[in-house]
């Protein structure tokens, strides 16, 4: 499942294919959308923010998608037979004279207007990779407008939302994105497994809950700046752990019908506080 750093890869991604350009298609085939043509409008830039991607048009409407579970959004070149873009998966076209990208397998779409953003987006936590997240590492550049204003610095916002969550399984709460957007099951599972936290220790009991949000990051930092590292624990189940040679495991957090899995090594993150 695509975590924040793939959605900043992907918004990249298109703002070297669209950002600046004019569409001369626009192909939208989403039932609530169908009907709605961007042709002739100039794209702004795409915002990432978490999981979402939102491209600003200079109409004032924002196209907003998200990547969901399989959901990608290539870009190949106009004149290519890839841009006909016929496969039944695909579910947006937007093309410029030069480059076409085609979404495929999005899990929401929709259109609205730019200043209406908030709508799909605000109830999510701070982005971990914006640049105002922790003065204290810096950010991934961006220079699209903020799509959220929060009333303090993204990290002390995400530390406050941390501290409602009561008693929670912290690997569960670190995938919801009311509190820190961007974080899914690989970078939750590397960020504990880098503080020896036992996935399912209450919340209330992270004594640095700072300290578990700059890892996460600082690791999906890194995956946008160089690529992905290898993981550590995440899809390691039955492998030996790097730290301590321990058989990892994968079990669940979340409750049903949520729950996720998460891949951890039992004797670097024991329950409790960790030793380190
Ligand atoms: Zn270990």
């Amino acid at each position: 499942m695509p975590e924040g750093d793939v959605l900043r890869r992907t918004a990249a991604r298109l703002d070297a294919a669209l950002a600046g350009q004019v569409l001369v298609r626009s192909d939208l085939r989403w039932p609530t959308a169908a009907t709605t043509d961007l042709t002739g409008r100039t794209v702004l830039g795409t915002r990432p923010y978490g999981k979402h991607l939102l491209t600003r048009l200079d109409d004032g409407r924002t196209l907003h998608t998200h990547l969901r579970m399989d959901g990608t959004w290539r870009v190949v070149p106009t004149a290519d037979a890839r841009a006909a873009a016929r496969h039944p998966r695909v579910r947006a076209v937007l093309g410029t004279v030069r480059w076409t990208a085609v979404g495929s397998l999005l899990g929401m779409l929709d259109v609205l207007r730019t200043r209406d953003e908030h709508e799909v987006v605000g109830h999510l936590g701070p982005d971990v990779l914006d640049g105002d997240f922790d003065d204290e590492t810096p950010g991934v550049p961006w220079t699209g407008a903020p799509v959220l204003e929060h009333p303090v610095p993204g990290l002390p916002e995400a530390v406050r939302r941390w501290a409602a969550q009561g008693s929670r399984p912290v690997g569960e709460l670190l995938l919801d994105q009311r509190v820190a957007a961007g974080i899914g099951t690989i970078f939750m599972a590397e960020s504990l497994f880098a503080l020896r936290w036992w996935p399912w220790a209450p919340a209330d009991h992270v004594d640095d809950p700072a300290a578990v949000l700059r890892t996460a990051r600082a690791l999906m930092r890194a995956s946008v700046l160089v690529g992905r590292p290898d993981p550590k624990v995440h899809g390691r189940a039955g492998r030996p752990c790097v730290r301590c040679g321990t058989r990892l495991r994968r079990d669940e957090v979340g409750a049903a019908p949520q729950q996720r899995p998460v891949f951890w090594c039992p004797r670097c993150q024991v329950r409790g506080a960790p030793t380190r």
